[in-house]
């Protein structure tokens, strides 16, 4: 038996999602563009919960609800409800949070993963609407700061949460599902994952016999893999010395790789749940086919159309449909070059290159890429010459005919590559005789020898073959 199904592992999460794609906090005007504002400026009485204020429900930010809970295959309810959640705590000025309880927007969803042993299902609990709360600013680190700021730009941003069923086996499994999600979140075009605070994750994890902890407010996809897999090994721990887990909530401490109790945790009468007042039910139902006609073609219904239409790669297909801006690059590409031609210099060159300087396909434009396949398809440039045309640009702009003859990469004419052949095979006949005792190497070094007469604007294989040829004629 292997150690994972002799421990057990469950897990399950609580994802919370910022809709920052919209224009304003789930119950005020004001706006959500607050990552490079001062704190405290995107504020007004409703975020701020000052007396009298009322709130005025955000119709895109259920719109959105809708579109994820249709996407995670959720059940809408006919009839849904806000809650406030009550507690105390420094970055909710108001004392309650406006959250669903009873009559969540939606649930009974799942989403299909490749899991450890093959392809499986993650249930989905359910996905509701909440405020997100203020944000609360430490010195160093949350366990040894010396005091604490408070910023109220976050307070009243809408969030979802979407909370799964605790089907996850191994922190693996768990960031599989989190990728999935991302990327789905990502095709709905409803949030932008790169902002800071846009997705957070609160992990439930236990081993058999023990009690669950729940990590808390883990801010990356990496992170919820290392806290997991740091839980498993702190609980199993436990276990082994004889003690018990307890419940509690813990927090992942990003820096030092490892979780740290915070408070054990509240059950849910704590919260004081009751019927938000200020806000009337909803009734949404009837607006929902409206919602699934314009909902966008998802990553799988993608990956399967790229498949047939372009006759391209699993492994390229899949690539291409990580980020809907890639998905369009590679369309737009494929629109005037031969498909799987495309997809092979996007997927095996151009975000390798993209990836390497950290940037986004954005970076690049559909119509260079156009321009520079074309000039390697009509044999301008050589595939060398066509990765340093991407790189150029990448590294300091510019156009790739302007490149190719600034650097000179047109490609030389064969006849060209023959007579510096024919001077190789004069000068190197060590290396020849090498080559024909068996030493397959030397070879390699004729071809630099070509390489170096034509500048680097041979093609390797062509002077690979020419070189074979002509030391055949001389037999
Ligand atoms: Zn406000």
């Amino acid at each position: 038996m292997s150690a994972k199904t002799e421990d057990g592992v469950i897990i399950g999460l609580e994802i919370h999602v910022q809709l920052n794609r919209l224009n304003s906090k789930l119950f005020c005007s004001c706006g959500l563009d607050y990552h490079n504002s001062p704190p405290n400026t995107h504020t007004c009485p409703v975020c701020l919960g000052l007396p009298g204020s009322l709130p005025v429900l955000n119709k895109s930010a259920v719109a959105s609800a809708i579109k994820v809970a249709l996407a995670l295959n959720c059940k809408i309810l006919p009839q849904t409800q806000f809650y406030r959640k009550n507690y105390y705590y420094p970055d909710l000025p108001k004392g309650f949070q406006v959250t669903q309880y009873d009559y969540p927007i939606s649930v009974d969803g799942h989403l299909e993963l490749e899991g450890d042993q093959g392809m499986k299902r993650i249930r989905i609990n359910r996905v509701h609407i909440e405020e997100d709360p203020g944000r609360l600013v430490h010195e160093g680190t949350i366990d040894r700061s010396k005091f604490t700021l408070v910023d109220y730009n976050r307070a009243g941003v809408p969030l979802l949460e979407i909370v799964t069923e605790p089907d996850m086996r191994s922190p693996k499994e768990a960031r599989r599902f989190l990728n999935k999600l991302r990327n789905l979140l990502e095709y709905l075009d409803i949030f932008d994952g790169d902002l800071d605070g846009a997705i957070r994750v609160d992990a439930n994890i236990s081993l058999a016999g023990g009690a669950r902890a729940e990590v808390k407010n883990i801010s990356s996809y990496k992170g919820a893999e290392r806290a997991l897999a740091f839980e498993i090994v702190r609980q199993r721990n436990v276990l082994r010395r004889g003690d018990v887990v307890i419940q509690e909530t813990r927090h992942f401490d990003e820096l030092r790789g490892v979780t740290v109790s915070m408070r054990t945790k509240e059950t849910e009468h704590d919260y004081r749940y009751f019927p938000e007042p200020d806000l009337v039910p909803m009734r949404v139902q009837a607006w929902v086919p409206a919602i699934q006609d314009s909902m966008p073609e998802l990553p799988e219904a993608q990956r399967t159309r790229f498949l047939a239409e372009y006759g391209i790669t699993e492994n390229h297909a899949a690539s291409l449909t990580i980020e809907p801006n890639l998905a369009r690059f590679f369309e737009d590409v494929a629109r005037e070059i031969e498909p799987t031609t495309c997809a092979a210099w996007i997927v095996d060159v151009l975000t390798g290159e993209l990836n390497y300087r950290d940037l986004k396909i954005d970076a690049f434009t559909a119509d260079d890429m156009i321009k520079i396949l074309k000039l390697f398809l009509d044999e301008v440039i050589t595939e060398r010459g066509a990765i340093t045309v991407i790189r150029e640009i990448l590294d300091n702009g510019g156009t790739p005919a302007g490149i190719v003859s600034e650097k000179e990469l047109a490609k030389v004419a064969e006849d060209t590559v023959s007579s510096a052949v024919s001077e190789v095979l004069l000068e190197c006949s060590d290396a020849i005789l090498d080559y024909r005792s068996g030493e397959a190497k030397a070879l390699n070094y004729l071809v630099g020898q070509v390489m170096k007469k034509t500048r680097g604007r041979a093609d390797p294989s062509e002077a690979r073959s020419k070189l074979l040829e002509q030391m055949d004629l001389r037999d």
